[in-house]
């Protein structure tokens, strides 16, 4: 396996791996695509192997040792040949010339410490630090400046790696376009971004561009296991929901809150919604609680749930027993539910159901007001799953 550090992204991974072993690599990249799915994890990658001291290589690959001063220094992000930019928070009476840490408080170069330490030992952590939305001139000063002091390498390459670059400010942006107009030797310049279109075209023209797109569900529920010690049947669940991004994949998997909005509450919400009789009180009772409880990514999440569940519904019934393996909800509550549902709901219109359920979902994602979005789905879902209902003979 080729830089098993890495999730998927072979594509990008033999673009660099090529690049190594043939001894050209370009003086800049842009590393684009969806957010969460490794592209700083790369960039931090081809610096590792760029500066190993022993690589090993074989007829497809280039990796790391491990065990060299370099990898060594890389495993902890301090290696004085690789310097990593990212959004800084904003400072009061910011000067352009001073160093970009210099007018942070203890306690915020505390913080990005501890982010950076998080970085270092799993590269798909997103660094956040309160305020910090952008990367200012100093810190592009900064790098201009290091790599025009720098003494020539006798072995490995500098690598100077901006993560999220859109996050550069016109100015920032202006002062690297210019270090990027005056090439060093045995450097090279790595952006990473999920924004590309809002970099300018300038620099754009000047990176060799390497895409990286969504991980499979598979890609993400097996790294799940092997990394994160998730057991297979939770890991399925959040990799479906993790639409593509191991990043929000291991978000979902560290936050015990979800556990109730992956399990219980979006059948609770279906079960109501299809109540019989009089089902108006417990629906609105239960569309506040739900309003009321859950942030709106949770809501999504919930709706995510329903509606991989819906595709399991639809697999059940129309494959019936051979369709198990490939169901999301293989076990417990969810899955006896499921067993049941398609018996009692057999003439029930799911393609409907499901674009209801996805439709809802845009609507909340689009900033639509959560209860109105949901009694509309409810009112969907009644029509789709009700008004063709076949009653089970007896
Ligand atoms: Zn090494």
């Amino acid at each position: 396996m080729k830089w098993p550090r890495i999730i998927g992204q072979e594509h990008a991974k033999d673009l660099l791996i090529a690049a190594i072993k043939r001894r050209k690599v370009a003086h800049a990249y842009c590393i684009w695509g969806p957010s969460g799915v490794g592209k700083d994890a790369l960039a931090i990658e081809f610096a590792r192997v760029l500066n190993c001291m022993e690589p090993i290589e074989t007829p497809t690959s280039i990796e790391a040792c491990d065990r060299c001063r370099s990898c060594l220094q890389m495993s902890h992000l301090q290696h004085p040949h690789v310097q990593l930019v990212f959004s800084l928070p904003a400072v009061k009476a910011p000067n352009d010339d001073d160093a970009p840490l210099l007018r942070l408080s203890d306690d915020q170069i505390a913080l990005i410490q501890e982010q950076l330490a998080l970085k270092a030992r799993n590269p798909y952590h997103d660094i956040s630090i309160p305020n910090a939305t952008q990367i200012r001139i100093a810190a592009v000063r900064d790098v201009r400046r290091t790599l025009q002091l720098a003494a020539p390498l006798e072995h490995g390459w500098r690598v100077v790696i901006v993560s999220e670059a859109d996050a550069m400010t016109i100015e920032a942006a202006n002062a690297f376009l210019k270090t990027l107009e005056e090439p060093h030797v045995r450097t090279t310049l790595v952006l990473t971004t999920s924004r590309r279109e809002q970099l300018p075209p300038t620099i754009l023209s000047r990176c060799q561009q390497i895409h990286c797109g969504l991980l499979s569900e598979e890609e993400i529920a097996a790294a799940l296991v092997e990394r994160n010690g998730i057991a297979a049947d939770r890991a399925r669940i959040i990799a479906v929901l993790a639409q593509g991004s191991y990043a929000r994949a291991l978000e979902l998997a560290a936050s015990g809150d979800n556990d109730d909005a992956i399990a219980q509450l979006p059948l609770d919400f279906l079960r109501a919604a299809l109540k019989q009789g009089r089902y108006r009180t417990e629906l609105v009772a239960l569309v506040e609680h739900i309003a009321a409880t859950l942030d709106r990514p949770n809501v999504v999440l919930m709706l995510r749930t329903l509606l991989a569940w819906l595709h399991d519904a639809y697999r059940l019934r129309t494959f019936g027993s051979q369709a198990h393996p490939h169901l999301i909800f293989q076990q417990g509550q969810a899955y006896t539910a499921l067993e049941r549902f398609v018996v009692h709901y057999r003439g029930a219109n799911l393609r409907a159901a499901i674009a209801a359920t996805d439709s809802a979902i845009a609507a909340i994602e689009a900033n639509a007001q959560v209860p109105l979005a949901l009694i509309s789905l409810v009112l969907r879902l009644r029509s789709a799953i009700l008004q063709t209902h076949v009653p089970t003979p007896p």
